[in-house]
């Protein structure tokens, strides 16, 4: 099982992480502000299984600059761990940095992806619209992408599906409420779903409450194949063919 987007930097204890890193198959960790990318980065560089993207979250752009964005550049251009650019995209839920600026980022980071041909992960918290419109207008995507803890309606949805994305469900599409979440769930084209954990944020209903890590994805798992009506290994099986699928492992190909 691939948990395609978890924060191993913040996970509770170490012994949280170790248990992670051992029940999953591959793990990729993200590194999305100046203090998480060089943590990111060393975890993957620390466990054979686990993999880092790095890019600049849209809840604290201030004090980044071009030479930052630069800097990821450079790193996934160089570093065979480091597989996609992001978490990048636009959040007004909480708006801390002015909606002008997460565009212009959210642009430059596409341009980024782009450029050097890896996935792009993309965060969106109540910036649905504006998302699907700046992904649009850099279509399409060879390496593609994934828009991470999916919280769209179902047009969001098709329309990140038309451009080639994957769409990423979290703990939270377990929850009792997100009866419209399940919807689009259920719409999503099995060759374009992943599952993640998001850890330490949003476990899933069962483990409500509690930091959440990667091996709680196993309840994630259980809960969206018995919504879906599937057999729990056949899922596992198509959301992982989807991963890698996605991301491609450079130290496997540098070596052939
Ligand atoms: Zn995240």
């Amino acid at each position: 099982m691939i948990d395609t987007h978890a924060h191993l930097d913040m996970l509770k204890t170490e012994e949280d992480l170790i248990e992670s890193v051992e029940k999953l198959d591959y793990i990729i960790t993200i590194g999305c502000d100046k203090e998480e990318i060089p943590k990111a980065i060393k975890i993957a560089e620390k466990f054979e299984n686990v993999y880092a993207s790095v890019g600049y979250h849209p809840y604290d752009l201030e004090g980044i600059t071009d030479n930052d964005l630069e800097e990821i550049k450079n790193i996934v251009k160089t570093h065979l761990k480091v597989l996609a650019v992001g978490e990048t995209g636009l959040d007004y839920y909480r708006d801390y940095t002015p909606v002008d600026i997460q565009k212009e980022f959210f642009r430059k980071q596409i341009q980024i992806a782009k450029e050097l041909n890896v996935p792009l992960i993309v965060h969106s918290r109540e910036a649905n619209e504006d998302t699907m419109d700046i992904l649009e207008e850099f279509a399409p995507y060879p390496a593609s992408g994934i828009i991470h803890c999916f919280g769209g309606d179902r047009k969001m949805m098709e329309r990140a599906v038309d451009i080639g994305f994957y769409i990423s469900f979290a703990g939270n599409v377990t929850y009792p409420k997100a009866d419209g979440l399940r919807d689009v769930l259920k719409h999503t084209p099995l060759d374009r779903l992943l599952l993640e954990t998001d850890s330490p944020f949003l476990s899933p209903q069962k483990k409500r409450g509690k930091p959440n890590k990667p091996s709680h994805i196993f309840y994630t798992l259980e809960f969206v194949a018995e919504f879906l009506g599937m057999d729990k290994k056949e899922l596992e099986r198509i959301t992982d063919e989807n991963a890698l699928r996605l991301f491609t492992i450079k130290e496997l190909s540098a070596v052939q």
